[in-house]
């Protein structure tokens, strides 16, 4: 029974000597197969390579302004901070870049020069003292044998040579310092004014010139030292450059958010085109009269430090008919 049942196989089988007539058709779709691999390999190809080159050049070019910025800033150095970038025409990031890049240069570029100038001036009014000392003490050493007069002579010169030279030092190191400084006490500005004043009478008597201070119950904050230096020089300078029988004025006013201490003379005044310099340091209207009156030209400078260090501002104009007046604007905490 089981030899009956044979299984029937599910393709006809094929005798070996059979030849297969493969028709045409399915000839010509494996050929065209192959063609279509081929070709999208040579397309793939192409496009890759196309695409690469496309936007190597795309890139090179939108990349230019960039390369171009980077070879210009690396020719600037501490030497030539004033030289100006090129600024592409475009209106484009690019082109507000450089623009910033330059203005940034060029503020660097002032702070380098006035830095210089006050080395070049701090070291001319160093030089200047220790160059008299140096001539008397060459003199003096000359002579063997001296009088008690030429000893005295020398001492003076000594002594007020090195006064100037400790007061320069002072101001310099003061200057530098004044960042660290804390501004927190409340200040009464019309005390501090009266004190002032008190401090100064005598001074003023003996160049006859009158005080006057003006009543106003004002607050600011701030430190009351530095606030009294700085309105100090302001009230001192103002009856230094004063004229016999002159007059100074201290007005304060409080408005809402400011108070105005307004320092005006009837003194020599300063020529308007040097009002724009009177705060650089060092600087000096009449270097001789200066330095008759022991100035360096440190203390309209160390004003404006103080004044700005404090959050406020200070002007200069002149007074009507003559003399200057000083405009100091501090916040009111009233
Ligand atoms: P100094 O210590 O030499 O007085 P300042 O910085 O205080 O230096 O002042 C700078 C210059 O400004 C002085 O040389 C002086 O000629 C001028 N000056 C300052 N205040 C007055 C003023 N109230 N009237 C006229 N000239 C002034």
């Amino acid at each position: 029974m089981a030899d009956m049942i044979k299984p029937v196989p599910l393709v006809p089988a094929i005798p070996n000597n059979t030849k297969i007539n493969i028709p045409m058709e399915s000839y010509h779709v494996e050929n065209a197969k192959k063609n279509f691999q081929v070709q999208s390999i040579i397309y793939m190809l192409s496009v890759i390579i196309g695409g690469g080159l496309l936007t190597y050049y795309i890139s090179g070019k939108s990349l230019k302004p960039i390369k171009n910025l980077s070879s210009q800033i690396k020719n600037i150095t501490t030497h030539n901070l004033s030289k100006k970038i090129d600024v592409p025409n475009a209106k484009d990031e690019i082109a507000e870049l450089t623009t910033s890049f330059n203005e940034m240069t060029d503020k660097l570029s002032n702070a380098f020069t006035s830095q210089k100038q006050f080395s070049a001036n701090a070291a001319h009014e160093l030089r200047t003292p220790l160059a008299v000392l140096q001539t008397k003490v060459d003199v003096f050493k000359k002579k063997k044998d001296h009088t008690t007069v030429e000893y005295d002579s020398l001492i003076d010169v000594l002594e007020t040579h090195t006064h100037r030279l400790s007061d320069i030092v002072k101001n310099l190191l003061d200057m530098t310092n004044m960042q660290e400084i804390e501004l927190n006490e409340s200040i009464n500005l019309y005390s501090l004014l009266e004190d002032i004043l008190y401090d100064l009478e005598d001074i003023a008597i003996k160049k006859h010139v009158t005080l006057d201070l003006s009543d106003d119950n004002a607050f600011v904050y701030g430190n009351y030292n530095l606030l009294h230096r700085a309105f100090y020089n302001l009230v001192e300078n103002s009856i230094k450059y004063n004229r016999k029988n002159g007059n100074v004025s201290v007005n304060i006013k409080s408005t809402k958010n400011d108070v105005t201490v307004v320092v005006c003379d009837t003194g020599i005044g300063i020529p308007s085109e040097m009002q724009s310099q009177i705060f650089n340091p060092f600087f000096k209207v009449d270097k001789s009269r200066s330095r008759e009156m022991g100035g360096v030209g440190l203390g309209l400078s160390i004003v404006k430090n103080i004044i700005e260090n404090h959050g406020g501002s200070i002007i200069v104009k002149d007074n009507k008919p003559r003399g200057t007046c000083f405009v100091v604007t501090l916040k009111n905490i009233k």
